[in-house]
């Protein structure tokens, strides 16, 4: 059964009280919303154990923006998969295009951090996407395709129910240009195909497949009514409590 899901990445904003208060806000105004829609928030690796505590008991469900891709040790600064789950995190966020453009995440590590995070019991929210560039060259399904690809097919079948995807075309976030509902349906569709040809038609057809960039209050409603489209993972609106909840009653 294919799940529906908002997610908000907080990026690295918020201090520690700002984002209890904040999470304590999602957590009130999602009693309002319906129970089809899963709501996750994401808050930086230092707000996770204060707002896991804040979650505790709520529909609202922990995630990390990044994890490590080693398992413990000598790695200064990283933060390994078990810590994320052994604090209470449902999923974590892989290969966002902040990432990839600024920390040179390639899919080859992406590969081996899904992998780990599977393995340690985390969800994976895998982000992909295309740069202007990349679509102005008319790339963006082959783009989107070898970046589905080059993780998916690195999984078991059974992993498939632990990982969502979320297509962010890179032109699109946090620049206030969003695709329009047919741009991203189409896109979505071919991701589906992509997991269909190797994975199957019921596989294909329960995966979550977000979109991201730019979503808000006054757009989600038109881009949820796609049937590709499973909800959102949402940037700057996920950081008014009322303008995110506003995002996930849109469906
Ligand atoms: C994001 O970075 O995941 C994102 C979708 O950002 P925004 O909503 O701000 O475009």
């Amino acid at each position: 059964m294919r799940k529906y899901i908002v997610a908000g990445n907080w990026k690295m904003n918020t201090t520690v009280p700002e984002g209890v208060q904040l999470a304590k806000e999602v957590v009130e105004k999602a009693k309002e919303l319906p129970a089809n829609v899963k709501l996750v928030v994401a808050p930086p690796f230092t707000h996770l154990a204060p707002v896991a505590e804040v979650l505790k008991g709520s529909k609202v469900a922990l995630s990390a923006q990044n994890c490590a891709d080693h398992v413990k040790g000598a790695y200064t600064g990283e933060v390994a998969p078990a810590m994320l789950a052994s604090l209470g995190c449902e999923y974590t966020i892989l290969g966002h295009s902040e990432r990839r453009q600024y920390y040179g995440e390639t899919d080859e590590k992406l590969v081996v951090k899904t992998r780990l995070a599977l393995d340690h019991g985390l969800k994976v929210i895998l982000c992909v996407g295309e740069s202007l560039d990349e679509r102005k060259a008319g790339k963006h399904f082959q783009v989107v395709t070898e970046q589905t690809k080059a993780v998916l097919y690195t999984l078991n079948p059974e992993d498939l129910a632990n990982i969502v995807i979320a297509y962010e075309p890179v032109w699109a976030i946090g620049t206030g240009e969003t695709a329009t509902a047919a741009q991203a349906e189409e896109i979505h569709a071919c991701i589906r195909n992509v997991i269909e040809e190797k994975f199957g038609a019921a596989a294909a057809d329960d995966m979550t497949i977000l979109y991201g960039g730019s979503c808000k209050p006054s757009n989600a409603k038109e881009l949820f009514a796609e049937k590709d489209i499973d909800g959102g993972l949402i940037g700057g609106a996920a950081l008014k409590a009322e303008d995110f909840i506003a995002i996930a009653a849109s469906f």
